[in-house]
C-alpha cells in the first residue's frame, strides 16, 4: 500500500510538474498570482483585525476597538467583493448570430496576399482597420471594434483594456469599474493597514528580527530553519505584499483615471501609438465616466452595481468615439 501511495504521489507530482513546465511564463504568472492576492487580502484581514488592531487599541475602550475592527472588515470586504467581480463578471464577446458560412465570407474579404517590392509573395496576411469589425481566428467569429482576443482568458474580450494577472482575468467593458473601485479600496487598505502595522512592527517585531528578515524570501528561509517564528514570517510576507500592492494600485488608479477621462483604453495606448492613430471621445467627462460606471458612478464605490446600472455606452458601434490618423 505504501509503495502504491508513493507511486501515485510520484505520478501526480510529475504530472503537475510537467503541466507547469509546459506553461509559458505568463500562464504560470496567471495561475499563481490570483491565490497570492487571495492569501494577501484574507491574511491581511485576519492578522490586521485580530492581532494588530487589538494590540494598537489595547488602552482604548472595547467599543472603540470594535469600531475599528468593523471598519477594517468593511475595507477588506470592499476589496474582496470587487476582486471577485473583476474575476467573475463576464466581459467576453460571443457572436451568436453569424453562422460559419458568413464568417468564412467575411474572413475571405479580409485576407490579402501580400507581395514584396520584387513582386514575390510574402504570404497571406489579414488586413483589417483597427476601428472595424475584424475576424478572430481563434474563436472563429467577427468581433466589434475594441474587442480583442486574450490568449490567457481564451476569449474575445469586449473593450479589452489589459489582462489583470492578480485576478486572472481581462479587464474590459463590464468589469473595468470593479478594477477601478478595487484599486481605490486597495490604496485605502494599504494606508489604513500600513499606519497601524508600522507601530506594531517597530514595537513587537523589530526586537525579534534582523533588518534582512524584512525581505520575504529571507524571512521564509529563517522561519524554516527555526530562527524566527512562522507567524513572524507570514506577517513579513503580508507586509511585503501590501507595500507592493500599494505601489501597483496607486499607479493603476492614476492610469485608469487618465484613460477614462480621455476615453481611451490601455490596449490602445500600448498598441496603436506606433501606428500613429488618435482615439478621441468628445463627450463631457461625466459622460465618459458614465460609459464605464453607468449612472450614479459614486455608488459603485459602496456596492457593486454592474447588474443594475450598466455602462452608458454601445460596445459594438462606439458612436461617440472617432479614430483619426496623425499627420506627421
Ligand atoms: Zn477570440
Ligand atoms: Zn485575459
Amino acid at each position: 500500500m505504501g509503495f502504491e501511495m508513493i507511486d501515485y504521489l510520484y505520478k501526480t507530482t510529475s504530472k503537475w510538474k510537467a503541466s507547469v513546465e509546459s506553461m509559458s511564463y505568463y500562464e504560470v504568472l496567471n495561475t499563481f498570482s490570483a491565490p497570492v492576492y487571495f492569501f494577501t487580502i484574507s491574511g491581511g484581514w485576519y492578522y490586521g483585525v485580530w492581532l494588530v488592531l487589538p494590540w494598537y487599541y489595547k488602552d482604548f475602550s472595547q467599543s472603540f476597538l470594535f469600531f475599528h475592527q468593523i471598519l477594517g472588515t468593511i475595507i477588506c470586504s470592499e476589496m474582496m467583493v470587487n476582486w471577485l467581480c473583476i474575476r467573475f463578471v463576464d466581459t467576453s464577446y460571443l457572436d451568436r448570430k453569424t453562422n460559419e458560412e458568413e464568417y468564412k465570407k467575411l474572413l475571405e474579404s479580409a485576407v490579402k496576399n501580400q507581395t514584396n517590392n520584387n513582386g514575390k509573395s510574402k504570404g497571406i496576411v489579414l488586413q483589417c482597420k483597427y476601428w472595424s469589425w475584424a475576424p478572430c481566428l481563434v474563436c472563429k467569429q467577427m468581433r466589434p471594434p475594441r474587442c480583442h482576443h486574450c490568449p490567457l482568458c481564451e476569449k474575445c474580450v469586449l473593450k479589452r483594456d489589459h489582462h489583470c494577472y492578480f485576478a486572472g482575468r481581462c479587464v474590459g467593458f463590464y468589469n473595468q469599474r470593479h478594477f477601478v473601485v478595487f484599486c481605490f479600496w486597495a490604496i485605502v487598505a494599504c494606508l489604513y493597514g500600513g499606519l497601524h502595522s508600522f507601530t506594531y512592527m517597530t514595537n513587537e517585531m523589530w526586537p525579534h528580527i534582523r533588518f534582512l528578515d524584512l525581505l520575504f524570501p529571507v524571512a521564509i528561509l529563517r522561519a524554516i530553519f527555526g530562527y524566527i517564528s512562522l507567524q513572524m514570517a507570514i506577517l513579513v510576507c503580508i507586509g511585503n505584499m501590501i507595500a507592493y500592492f500599494a505601489y501597483q494600485s496607486s499607479m493603476f488608479l492614476l492610469d485608469m483615471s487618465s484613460l477614462i477621462s480621455r476615453g481611451v483604453t490601455q490596449f490602445e495606448e500600448a498598441n496603436i501609438h506606433g501606428n500613429k492613430m488618435i482615439v478621441t471621445d468628445k463627450r463631457s467627462t461625466a459622460d465618459k465616466i458614465a460609459s464605464v460606471f453607468g449612472k450614479f458612478w459614486i455608488l459603485n464605490f459602496i456596492v457593486p452595481l454592474h447588474f443594475v446600472l450598466p455602462p452608458v455606452e454601445d460596445p459594438f458601434s462606439w458612436p461617440h468615439t472617432t479614430v483619426t490618423t496623425k499627420s506627421s
